[in-house]
């Protein structure tokens, strides 16, 4: 039976891993500076991780919601002290695309309102309300496009206002780092001015913390950055470190109905084990600190590289927008170095998301292999130019 994929693929197959590598059939090491696509928080197959989903499994990998699970009690006073989020209230789902819907249907039931502002090159999900909020067409349906999403431009304070002011609008999804859409960020004046819109129009401001969140960016999420407080975060991504689970957390506020948002397998056994496991070693092994030390020295690395024009993200959250589209780079890197990056819509970035276990070591790798590599990318540029 053929597979249906999704993704062009690379000719790489990672059968196993330990901390910020993978290792193919053949048991040849790749250096991950993708991170599965930011999923892979704590690094590969990590020995607390391995050992409590192993252990959790042998005692009860699921029950229905219907039951008590001290599990997922745990997680949320773990989850709280770590983030800051004081007396949120934590919903517990699968993926990304469902934290958002479920956001996106609460920022609706609570105020009775349907249209959504959305942002240029914002990603939410594949979901029915997260993809209408997701800003390219080639995965808008047109069941999605009956939703009333309005995609404004980031720092377009006006729009914001304006749309706001008309009273329909349920909701404001915002990355506060863009992830695939390519690492843009919205200024602080923006973002701050949009939290006090939302407040003032009775509308949500929804933080989609999906790529952005669990220490990423050098703090708990990406928001708090700024002086904001939103009324919804959505999680997913890093907070299994693998394991299919996302959430959102919902203001002290806001007061959900049962009812209102529901799942089958959100918050179960095996999820809340892997889930509490990502956040003690979070918090064990002081990686949010490691993600902005090791940015530093990212950063001060790249500014040294004429190849590089702009250093965009925050934290382990990085652009390197190049002169050239990196394609042949990032195979290059792959095939000959052994070393896996992302890429983003801009074909000149080269999107850096390792776990946030990287060490400097592992960054010297990157460079080491990136300066090798520039002057074949130049040559075989050139060739390119002349055969047109
Ligand atoms: N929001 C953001 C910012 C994302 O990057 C993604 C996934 N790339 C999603 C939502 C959707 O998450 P999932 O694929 O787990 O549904």
């Amino acid at each position: 039976m053929p597979l249906f994929n999704v993704y062009p693929l690379y000719d790489v197959t990672p059968v196993s891993g330990k901390g910020v590598y993978v290792y193919d059939e053949n048991g040849t090491e790749y250096l991950d500076l993708y991170g599965g696509h930011a999923v892979i928080s704590i690094g590969h197959s990590h020995p607390k991780y391995v050992k409590a989903i192993s252990k959790q499994v042998e005692a009860l990998g699921f029950y229905s919601n219907a039951i008590q699970n001290p599990l997922q009690v745990k997680l949320a006073n773990k989850l709280e002290a770590l983030s800051g989020c004081k007396d949120y209230e934590l919903f517990l789902c699968n993926s990304g695309a469902e934290a958002n819907e479920n956001a996106l249907k609460l920022a609706s039931f609570k105020t009775g309102k349907s249209r959504v502002v959305a942002f240029k090159n914002g990603f939410h999900g594949r979901t029915s309300a997260a993809v209408a909020a997701t800003d390219n067409p080639n995965i808008v349906a047109p069941i999605n496009a009956q939703q009333k999403v309005t995609i404004l431009e980031l720092n377009d304070i006006a729009g914001v206002q304006a749309e706001l002011e008309k009273g329909d609008v349920c909701a404001v999804i915002v990355e506060f780092i863009q992830g695939i859409g390519g690492l843009d960020q919205g200024t602080a004046e923006f973002f701050e001015k949009v939290d006090t819109l939302c407040k003032a129009n009775n509308t949500f401001f929804i933080a989609d913390e999906v790529q952005s969140g669990y220490g990423r960016s050098g703090k708990f999420f990406a928001y708090q950055h700024y002086n904001v407080t939103p009324d919804v975060i959505a999680m997913a991504k890093g907070m299994g470190n693998g394991f299919p689970i996302g959430g959102i957390l919902i203001h002290p506020n806001i007061e959900a109905k049962f009812g209102m948002l529901g799942t089958t397998f959100g918050g179960n056994h095996l999820a809340c084990a892997a889930g509490i496991s990502v956040l003690e070693v979070i918090e064990d092994q002081k990686l949010m600190e490691n993600a902005k030390v090791m940015s530093e020295y990212f950063v001060k690395i790249a500014k040294t590289i004429p190849h590089i024009k702009k250093i965009k993200g925050k934290g382990l959250m990085l652009g390197l927008e190049f002169d050239f589209e990196v394609g042949d780079l990032r195979k290059r890197l792959i095939y000959d170095n052994h070393i896996f990056t992302g890429g983003a819509s801009n074909k000149k970035l080269l999107r850096i998301l390792p776990p946030l276990t990287v060490r400097k070591e592992h960054i010297n790798m990157f460079y080491e292999a990136l300066i090798e590599a520039l002057p074949e990318v130049e040559a075989a540029e050139e060739l390119q130019t002349q055969n047109i």
